[in-house]
């Protein structure tokens, strides 16, 4: 629709199709669904698992899809534009899968990534404290090795998915030092209490986790012992920065999109409200800047399939940008929308209360700027 050159390669271009078509059929119908029941049906999951999608990101020696990462970032873009909490979920999935990738063992990679490519386990991401959010060197819960073991005390709140997931990766403090260990769903001492009525993600099932000696075998630590949050974490937020950005673009698109119909559709004094001035200068910076945050995504990712160090500052600046953009766009899509816009007969109240929470998570939007600015002054000073 837009005149956007963004330069995809024919295959690339075909996937991108592909998201489309799955995502109109598969997603947008159940979408409202999943944000009113706070739960995604087993049925989409499935879907899903049989597109092969669960493992996108992950490379084919361990049965993934093995997307570049603009092709991930496609995809993240199409599953957001249908359903922010399915999209949510997906990039919880690809932060613990790209730590595994990145920082895991040979063995860690055999064992776990397959059957997070297929689908069959399912990951959440636990990091945040109630106590401990942006702030995450000062982490509270413990992990102390006794023997074979670690043995973790402690609590994690508002984890992605967390009602569902076979497996955490659970960051900690072990004598000082962070570390990242896997935990299974049924481990003893794991307690996990669901969380609702989340002002959106509403069907991200999110749950508290609660750590009362829970014991993991030490081959569950992923990196050495003091990778834990500059490396792995880091590794796992930037690449939930990346899905997050993207499937910011999408929520705006899905935005623009509702506005356009509504605006050619409905009539106030005489006019459509297409018509009306104060209406375009709305759509018009839906537009302008829904395509400049693409484009931000898109170089975010051109600089990761080229392994460019500068990859992260450009994926801080499409999730600073994107997620800003998002919200803006849905508040003016409500406000377009008039009354309709505030009921659930439309979905952008839904949209506006996901682009919220778009700003909080993988590093609110003040995180970011902090970060931007920090590397600014090393990489854009002359
Ligand atoms: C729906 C949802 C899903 C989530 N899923 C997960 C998950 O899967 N795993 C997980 O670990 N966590 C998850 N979180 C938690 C999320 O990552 C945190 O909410 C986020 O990191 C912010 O932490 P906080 O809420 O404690 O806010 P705080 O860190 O207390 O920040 C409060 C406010 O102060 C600002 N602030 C903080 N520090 C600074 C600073 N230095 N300078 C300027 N401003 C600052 C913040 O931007 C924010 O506006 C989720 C949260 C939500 C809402």
């Amino acid at each position: 629709m837009f005149i956007e050159n963004l330069e995809l390669t024919k295959q690339q271009k075909e996937k991108q199709e592909e998201f489309k078509a799955f995502v109109d059929s598969e997603v947008v119908p159940v979408a409202a669904h999943i944000d009113q029941e706070e739960c995604v049906p087993n049925s989409v999951l499935q879907k899903i698992m049989e597109k092969g999608y669960w493992g996108a990101p992950i490379p084919a020696a361990y049965d993934g899809a093995n997307m570049d990462y603009i092709t991930y970032g496609l995809w993240n873009e199409e599953i957001g534009r249908g359903c922010a909490n399915l999209r949510n979920i997906i990039g919880v999935q690809g932060m613990v899968t790209s730590s595994i990738l990145r920082w895991g063992s040979q063995e860690q990679k055999q064992y776990w990534l397959p059957r997070m490519s297929s689908g069959e386990l399912m990951a959440a991401f636990a990091i945040t404290e109630s106590q401990i959010g942006s702030d995450i060197k000062n982490l509270q819960t413990k992990a102390q090795r006794v023997g074979e073991e670690y043995v973790i005390t402690g609590q994690k709140n508002w984890i992605t998915f967390a009602q569902r997931a076979d497996v955490f990766l659970v960051f900690a403090q072990c004598e000082g030092q962070a570390v990242a260990l896997l935990v299974e769903r049924n481990t003893p001492g794991l307690t996990i209490l669901p969380i609702t009525g989340m002002l959106g993600f509403k069907g991200s099932m999110l749950a508290e986790l609660r750590f009362e000696e829970c014991r993991v075998p030490t081959d569950n630590l992923v990196g050495n012992v003091g990778f834990g949050l500059s490396l792995v974490a880091n590794n796992g937020l930037t690449h939930g920065r990346y899905s997050t950005a993207w499937g910011a673009v999408g929520l705006a698109q899905a935005c623009l999109n509702a506005s356009l119909d509504y605006v050619m559709d409905r009539k106030q004094f005489d006019h459509y409200l297409k018509e009306h001035q104060l209406i375009q200068q709305m759509i018009a910076d839906m537009v302008t800047n829904t395509i400049a945050a693409r484009h931000l995504c898109f170089r975010a990712g051109q600089l990761w399939d080229k392994n460019e160090v500068t990859a992260t500052f450009a994926t801080s600046l499409a999730k600073y940008f994107s997620s800003v953009h998002a919200f803006k766009a849905a508040k003016d899509a409500v406000q377009i929308h008039g009354a309709n816009g505030c009921s659930r007969n439309y979905p952008v109240e839904r949209y506006m209360r996901d682009a919220k929470i778009m700003e909080v998570v993988e590093g609110s939007t003040q995180i970011q700027q902090v970060l931007i600015a920090q590397d600014a002054f090393h990489l854009l000073k002359n």
